[in-house]
């Protein structure tokens, strides 16, 4: 089969390599019909994700149909289209049966795992393609996946539903709502969203769909501007003029009561700390690794400040977020602005890369 291969840093290849097969009694193959680059897809682009390795398939956001199951299989049969969660998890363990998916301790292998646990205590789930500090995984931007746990981690869809209405239940719109959902938000609320790339936008309309007031949206580039502007957010380009005193200026010199990173960097995550309220929140889905220096600390104990963060509990959300894409609340499309064949993939992460030509999402189909 044909899949995208990661060969070094900004070298992704599509190459023939071996078709899936069923290891466990629990594993489905899926044959995928819509799949896409994400965000966390450009650590592994710009060689930051440490744990690749040469001929690693990539992706972990895809959906497509059963094509095959594992003799435990309950849940999916042959013929069920599915999306697939990023994250892999058990069902089973104690962080499974806690509404905690994404902190499954069985799907990460230890030998995997150790580098993650020495460093943080504990290792989480494992997720597609994304190193072989999760899991080592083959990802989804394939035309084939195996996938573990197939009762688990795939979500059915109905067929009235086009691939792109439903493939982001399976990563970026979970986590743009659950980085809303974490802010708390009351009637009345400003919520101030650094960062507008795929995540940034479910935060921004996540966050109007829970009863925000008013979400400030903070981006340099045009294009993701603009998309924030037509969910009805204000575009704060954060190249042109101060943007704390215009944040401060538009909440009356208190501050927004929550403040997003969805871009996870530090200087983000230093300006929502310094602009946010007294007593807010910060709500963080952007990614982390390793010990964030010069933290401060002092601002977030000074101003009384509440954080939350992680990995997105992406099992837990996904089926009452396809209740809201059934309902028509919400229209997860809206976010793709380039599809390409998955032949033309590595393309598709150098525009995602540069974010040039207007690139604010990829989809690829292999057929
Ligand atoms: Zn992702
Ligand atoms: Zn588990």
């Amino acid at each position: 089969m044909k899949a995208a291969v990661f060969r070094g840093k900004h070298d992704v290849r599509i190459e023939d390599v071996a078709a899936p097969v069923l290891i466990n009694p629990h594993d489905a193959i899926v044959k995928v019909t819509l799949t896409a680059i994400c965000g966390a897809d450009l650590h592994v682009y710009n060689g930051a994700m440490p744990g690749m390795k040469s001929g690693d398939i990539i992706g972990h956001e895809f959906m497509g149909e059963i094509v095959e199951v594992g003799r435990a299989c309950e849940k999916v049969r042959v013929g069920d289209r599915v999306v697939v969660m990023c994250a892999i998890a058990c069902g089973r363990c104690w962080f499974c049966k806690h509404a905690q998916p994404a902190a499954c301790d069985n799907t990460n292998p230890s030998a995997s795992a150790a580098a993650l646990e020495e460093m943080y205590g504990h290792s989480g789930s494992a997720l597609f393609g994304f190193s072989h500090l999760y899991g080592g995984y083959p990802g989804g931007q394939a035309e084939y996946v195996r996938v573990p746990f197939a009762d688990v981690g795939c979500l059915h869809v109905p067929r009235e539903l086009e691939d792109e209405e439903v493939l982001f239940l399976g990563d970026i719109f979970p986590t743009g709502f659950m980085a809303a959902e974490n802010c708390g938000i009351e009637p009345g609320d400003t919520i101030a969203v650094f960062g507008c790339g795929p995540v940034g936008q479910f935060a921004i309309r996540s966050a109007f769909l829970l009863g925000a007031e008013r979400v400030l949206a903070i981006d340099s580039v045009p294009e993701r501007l603009a998309m924030a502007a037509e969910a009805g957010a204000i575009e704060l380009d954060e190249d042109h003029g101060d943007l704390i005193r215009r944040i401060d200026d538009l909440t009356g010199g208190r501050g927004p009561d929550a403040c997003i990173d969805a871009v996870g960097r530090t200087s983000a995550l230093h300006n929502a700390i310094h602009v946010v309220r007294k007593g807010g929140k910060l709500s963080i889905p952007g990614f982390y690794g390793g010990a964030v220096d010069r933290f401060p600390l002092g601002a977030a104990f000074g101003k009384g400040l509440r954080f939350e963060m992680g990995h997105t509990q992406f099992h837990t959300y996904a089926p009452q977020l396809l209740a809201r894409v059934q309902r028509r609340e919400l229209d997860p499309s809206f976010v793709i602005t380039h599809r390409l064949s998955l032949d033309d993939l590595p393309r598709g992460y150098e525009l995602f890369n540069s974010k040039r030509g207007g690139c604010i999402k990829v989809v690829a189909r292999p057929q």
